[in-house]
């Protein structure tokens, strides 16, 4: 028995099939400080363009962390292209803008520039529009998209092959998704999900290793951070700061950071939830807000930056003690426009939703 995908495969242009069908020899590529919808769309996209009898390199600028090291297939994975090879394609998936790509793309610029290109990305923030740019932002996850655009190809999902592409691409869902906790996920999010479980992937495994296991030393990072949380507005806007002698004084690497954000996030008054990371001379902020509340995407377009409405992220060029009270002032701010009321169910409040 197999999951019956068909009523959603017109969501993949045309275009970009052919595009991906008629290509020989792919570079595909992720963003910089990856995580499992980059890395597993990416390794899907390589997959595909294999099943079709072409070759394809995956690359992403920055070391996989080995968080993702469960990931099938993240071995292949290079920081940079292969100069010798005549690539035909260029696929970036995941990426709300070419920005994104990272340093590999200003290391290879002519590459970069000179091959025809496909971008699969769900950003909402992303303004990509060539034809053969596939931006949905109803897909939960990029690896959502990548998993339709194989069924359209006729990959199979069989086999050894088929469960490592399953584990991969569920491995972008159930990042994205926080296991299919976030609204982001949809009828399609899980009928793609299901597919996917069908083909072997270990979902619960999967799922405990993006969420519910840590090294000790990033639990103690977590508590480092946590320690120093601080409210204002009412509690409207929380935040804390990562720096880096937290690292040094835990043992970790900036990917420890993943995960602190939202527990931040779980602060029930905060319609914002910041986390400034120490980045040298510049700042990293991760936002994320209440459903119905402030548009995340807002709040880091001040700075440069983007993602999705309720979680977005930026590189804000100032040192910690400067970014803060900016970004804070404007949360602060956008913060205040949202008025809630209590809703209630027979008389008894159940909760607090957006009003106007
Ligand atoms: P996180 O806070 O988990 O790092 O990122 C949340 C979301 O915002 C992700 O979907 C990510 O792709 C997006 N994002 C994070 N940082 C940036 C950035 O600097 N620029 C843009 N355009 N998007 C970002
Ligand atoms: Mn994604």
């Amino acid at each position: 028995m197999s999951f019956d995908l068909s009523s959603f495969l017109d969501a993949v242009p045309d275009a970009v099939v052919e595009r991906i069908r008629g290509a020989r020899r792919v570079l595909a590529v992720g963003h910089e400080n990856p995580d499992a919808d980059t890395l597993g769309a990416t390794l899907g996209v390589v997959a595909i363009v294999e099943s079709q009898g072409g070759r394809a390199d995956a690359v992403c600028t920055d070391p996989v962390p080995a968080l993702y090291g469960f990931m099938p297939g993240v071995e292949r994975f290079r920081t940079d292209p292969t100069t010798d090879v005549d690539y035909d394609l260029l696929v970036v998936s995941d990426c709300g803008t070419l920005d994104r790509i990272g340093a590999v793309r200003d290391r290879h610029a002519d590459l970069f520039e000179r091959l025809p290109r496909v971008v699969i990305d769900h950003h909402a923030s992303n303004s990509a529009a060539g034809t053969t740019d596939w931006i949905d932002p109803g897909a939960a996850a990029t690896c959502e998209m990548v998993t339709l655009l194989a069924a359209r190809l006729g990959v199979p999902f069989e086999g050894e092959r088929g469960r490592a592409l399953a584990d991969a691409l569920m491995a972008g869902i159930v990042m994205d998704t926080a296991t299919f906790a976030h609204p982001n996920a949809t009828p399609r999010t899980l009928a793609v999900a299901a597919t996917l479980v069908q083909a072997g992937a270990a979902l619960s495994d999967i799922s405990r290793r993006l969420y519910r296991s840590k090294p000790e030393a990033q639990l103690r990072l977590f508590g480092r951070v946590l320690d120093r949380l601080e409210s204002a507005d009412d509690g409207r806007v929380i935040w804390s700061t990562l720096l880096d002698a937290d690292l040094a004084a835990t043992g970790t690497t900036p990917a420890h950071s993943e995960g602190i954000i939202d527990l931040l996030a779980q602060a029930d008054d905060a319609e914002v939830a910041i986390l400034f990371k120490e980045a040298g001379r510049a700042t990293r902020i991760s936002v994320r807000t209440k459903p119905g509340g402030v548009d995340a995407t807002v709040l880091t377009g001040r700075f440069g930056g983007g993602g999705h409405a309720r979680a977005a992220g930026a590189t804000v060029e100032l040192p910690v003690e400067t970014a803060c009270p900016a970004v804070l002032a404007e949360a602060g701010r956008l913060a205040g426009e949202v008025s809630r009321v209590a809703v209630r169910e027979g008389g008894r409040e159940v909760g607090r939703g957006a009003s106007g």
